[in-house]
């Protein structure tokens, strides 16, 4: 058995974890997890130092997709209550984007649901980019649109997308049991397409969905292999409506162990605490930063998280910075975010002011 400290020496030097190391990471003892976590965080400062980059999230368009993945509140058939609109025009998408930007982000997450844009969509979300980019230059664009078709990763590129985001998920055996609608492998081809035209490529996963340990250590892996430059850590959220209603796998302590073994496999990629950090790791969220170094502001798609104001707070106390801040935690884009920033209620289709 090689401890947490032997193997982390030997990533840093630039090791690649076996799956045989990766499901040890795993399975590390609740009582040894906090001792992980500190090695975890050795990779992490190395690369990263003690920024957090922050990601806000503009749903563009919500519900109603013809799939039917089995986490989805917005899946085919859900009774879901979550709002259901179509495309924000481009100046509310940028508005709302503002809010996120002036709370400290530096990446706005544009995403729509369904199965994949439309050669029309493409085009509205490159006037959606132009306008968030003409308000605010330094801003990285990620787009999250579903699955692409031939040609479309090149025309997000040439709009200003930055990146493009389209998660795994979780393994490639497990793929069948969460998704019937489409597969694992359409799912690579539209990264690998987002790569090819030149778009960051940003895949993650979610935890939780009834995976074994060896299938999440394949996830990871996968993750690792297709370079990933940016991961996402979804935790479970069980919507009701949803076929996941009422599953609760996770405990604090093994979301830990998960986002340790993604920075042990992907040392310098960024790993992001995604959806469900609220509910899954609870008060362990500060010490979840210590081995991420991203997260998402305020709310998700279909549910709020907690308070911006809350987020900013928890990444002060731990002694780290917002990404494209100075020491004393000021922005220093041309946008310096509210001492007070607006707390958005639901956000993006509603009336409503976003928390942010
Ligand atoms: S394709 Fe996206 S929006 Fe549609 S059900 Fe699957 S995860 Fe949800």
């Amino acid at each position: 058995m090689t401890s947490p400290a032997a193997l982390v020496d030997r990533i840093s030097t630039g090791h690649r974890i076996t799956e045989a190391e990766a499901l040890q990471v795993l399975t590390t003892p609740d009582a040894e997890t906090f001792t992980l976590v500190a090695e975890a965080g050795r990779l992490r400062r190395q690369h990263f130092g003690a920024t957090v980059k922050v990601n806000y999230l503009v749903s563009l368009k919500t519900g109603l997709c013809p799939e039917d993945c089995t986490y989805c509140s917005q899946r085919l058939g859900t009774d879901a209550q979550i709002l259901k609109y179509t495309w924000l025009k481009p100046a509310e998408a940028a508005r709302q984007a503002g809010f996120g930007i002036r709370g400290g982000a530096s990446r706005v997450c544009l995403v729509a649901s369904g199965t994949g844009p439309t050669d029309r969509d493409v085009d509205r979300v490159g006037e959606i980019v132009q306008e968030v980019k003409e308000q605010n230059p330094q801003v990285e664009v990620c787009a999250c649109l579903g699955l692409l078709k031939e040609g479309q990763a090149a025309k997000l590129r040439e709009a200003g997308v930055d990146a493009y985001n389209h998660n795994i998920n979780t393994a490639r055996s497990m793929y069948p049991q969460i998704c019937s609608t489409h597969t694992y492998d359409d799912r690579i081809e539209t990264i690998d397409q987002a790569t090819g035209a030149g778009l960051s490529p940003c895949s993650g996963l979610i935890a939780g969905m009834g995976e074994t340990d060896e299938q999440m250590v394949e996830a990871v892996l996968a993750l690792r292999e297709m370079e990933s430059e940016s991961i996402p850590v979804n935790f479970l959220m069980p919507f009701d409506g949803t076929p996941l209603e009422g599953t609760w796998e996770l405990t604090p302590l093994h979301c830990l162990r998960i986002l340790a073994l993604v920075r042990l496999a992907c040392p310098d990629k960024e790993l992001r605490i995604a959806g469900g950090r609220e509910m899954h790791l609870r008060s362990l969220q500060p010490v979840a930063l210590q081995v991420a170094n991203s997260l998402f502001l305020g709310d998700y798609l279909t549910s709020e998280g907690q308070a911006a104001e809350a987020d900013l707070e928890m990444i002060r106390d731990a002694g780290l910075t917002v990404l494209g801040t100075d020491d004393d935690g000021a922005v220093t884009s041309s946008s310096a975010p509210s001492l007070n920033p607006a707390l958005r209620r639901r956000g993006a289709g509603t009336q409503e002011v976003p928390n942010a």
